[in-house]
């Protein structure tokens, strides 16, 4: 009178393997689930019932008691409906008990006994395998996915019924004959610009390489019209590949936020967000009514995160972003505890240089007042900007000063990029740092000898830069070096630097 199976529950990006346990008393019809499920999974309760019945099946008229295991993980959604329905039938005695004990059922079930495809499928899959389990059975709508899991030996079902009558019910009949598929998400156009298609803007292309080359997150202002997005979205062209741990992180997170596109096969390419700033915080940061959803900054990770008119951002929000740049990772606080998802991303912010955006060159036409055009820029200012290497000025490109021959492609550039990240990875990789926007202050301030410091303390002594900005300068100077393949900046290399983080002026 006990039918047992498995399934899989989400606990940020890890999915954690779970006993579903169904018991069947002989006393007053009734059926309870325990074990910390949340409301989405009471509702199984009704699902479950239905979709029993809409598949031929008598729903027993006995005390139906499942119990999810362990208890102290928290449920939630309705991933486990499949499984409560097998483990129900088990036993019920309509079907036998040895293949749905060894098996992993993932799905949500539609009244009508349809599966329907569930968000996160990848890292629950993934989290069976490492658990030792590799037969799973997945809803049709997410097979494509499920197979992206190496080891896993998938079973894709479009209703009930169908599972039902491989495990040699012959009674279960299927009504509902169309499969729930999902709908494929809007398609990213990331992959398709190119640095090819900017003309001109020759110092503010270079600022990108750099960026590109040490992993330094990125400021650009200048007026409205002038290409900084465009700029911006041809920074992910020329990164290298996502090494394959970071992969499998940003494509987990991409199912679980519902943006994965399993025909294009794992997220090898660094992803490229643009939330609007009029997004809400739970979109941008993460968050949602009933499950912390990955936002922008998750869904970014491996990649390049770019708040365009980052001066209009809510306060709220560049604030929260101090945690994940720090820490590679952001933290959602929920009624069941703390859920983690990843959020390691390059920032590219971009702004105009005053609020009506027309200060720049002589200034003339500018309607703002010299102190709401502190004010707007000052709105970035602080630990924020602490972490951003480069600041850079994009100015109008003149009408004629494009015309300097074709525009080097981003397959060129990303070359430079590659060969640059190679000799810091090389060079860091006792320290434990994978590029140079990494580096610790100390280190750099060792390792960089006296002469080629010099420009740097004297902007310093000059009161040109911070002490911060001083470090920054010299992280940069790290990149330019590597880019010219040289084993330690020079000076040239430091004052070129210290022309890159003009905005510190
Ligand atoms: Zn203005």
């Amino acid at each position: 009178m006990i039918g047992r199976t498995r399934s899989v529950v989400l606990v940020g990006l890890t999915g954690h393997l779970i006993e579903v346990e169904a018991h069947l008393a002989a006393s007053l019809p009734a059926f309870t689930i325990v074990g910390l499920p949340d409301t989405a999974l009471g509702e199984a309760r009704d699902r479950v019932r239905a979709a029993t019945s809409s598949s031929g099946l008598l729903w027993p008229a006995r005390r139906v008691t499942v119990n999810l295991t362990p208890a102290s993980l928290p449920k939630s959604g309705s991933v486990t409906d499949l499984a409560i329905a097998v483990a129900a039938l088990v036993a019920a005695d309509q079907i036998p008990p040895a293949a749905p004990a060894s098996a992993v059922h993932l799905g949500e079930l539609g009244l009508d006994g349809r599966v329907r495809p569930v968000r996160g499928i990848l890292p629950m899959v993934a989290g069976a395998v490492e658990a030792g389990l590799t037969r799973i059975v997945v809803p049709v709508g997410n097979l494509a996915e499920a197979r992206l899991v190496e080891g896993a030996d998938v079973l894709g079902v479009a209703s009930l019924a169908e599972l039902l009558a491989m495990y040699g019910s012959t009674e279960a009949v299927a009504t509902a004959s169309e499969p729930v598929l999902e709908a494929p998400p809007p398609v990213s156009h990331a992959n398709r610009v190119d640095l090819s298609d900017v003309q001109g803007q020759a110092d503010a292309r270079w600022a990108l390489e750099v960026a590109a080359a040490g992993g330094h997150h990125l400021l650009m202002t200048g007026p409205p019209g002038t290409g900084k997005t465009m700029l911006a979205e041809r920074l992910p062209g020329i990164l290298p590949d996502l090494p394959a741990r970071e992969a499998v992180a940003a494509t987990s997170v991409h199912s679980l936020a519902g943006t994965l596109d399993p025909s294009a096969g794992l997220i090898s390419r660094p992803p490229f967000e643009a939330p609007h700033h009029s997004a809400s915080a739970a979109a941008i940061v993460g968050g949602g009514a009933r499950l912390a959803r990955p936002g922008a900054i998750s869904r970014a990770h491996g990649g390049v995160l770019f708040l365009d008119e980052a001066p209009e951002f809510s306060a709220r929000v560049l604030q929260t972003l101090r945690q994940p740049l720090e820490s590679g990772e952001i933290v959602l606080h929920r009624a069941h505890g703390a859920v983690r998802y990843p959020a390691r991303f390059q920032l590219v912010l971009a702004a105009n240089p005053c609020p009506c955006g027309r200060f720049h060159g002589n200034g003339a036409g500018c309607t703002c007042t010299p102190l709401e055009r502190r004010r707007y820029l000052s709105r970035l200012s602080g630990p924020l900007l602490d972490r951003v290497d480069l600041q850079v000025a994009v100015l109008p490109v003149r009408l004629g000063a494009a015309a300097g021959g074709e525009a080097e492609s981003s397959v060129e550039v990303a070359a430079r990029v590659a060969a640059a990240r190679r000799r810091a990875r090389e060079r860091l990789a006792d320290a434990g740092w994978r590029m140079n926007a990494e580096v610790a202050g100390a280190w750099l301030r060792a390792r960089t000898s006296g002469p080629a410091c010099a420009p740097a303390w004297r902007a310093l002594e000059r009161g040109l830069v911070s002490a911060r900005g001083a470090d920054r300068a010299l992280r940069v100077a790290w990149t330019l070096a590597d880019l010219d393949g040289d084993e330690a900046p020079g000076a040239a290399h430091v004052e070129q630097a210290l022309l890159l983080r003009r905005g510190d002026s």
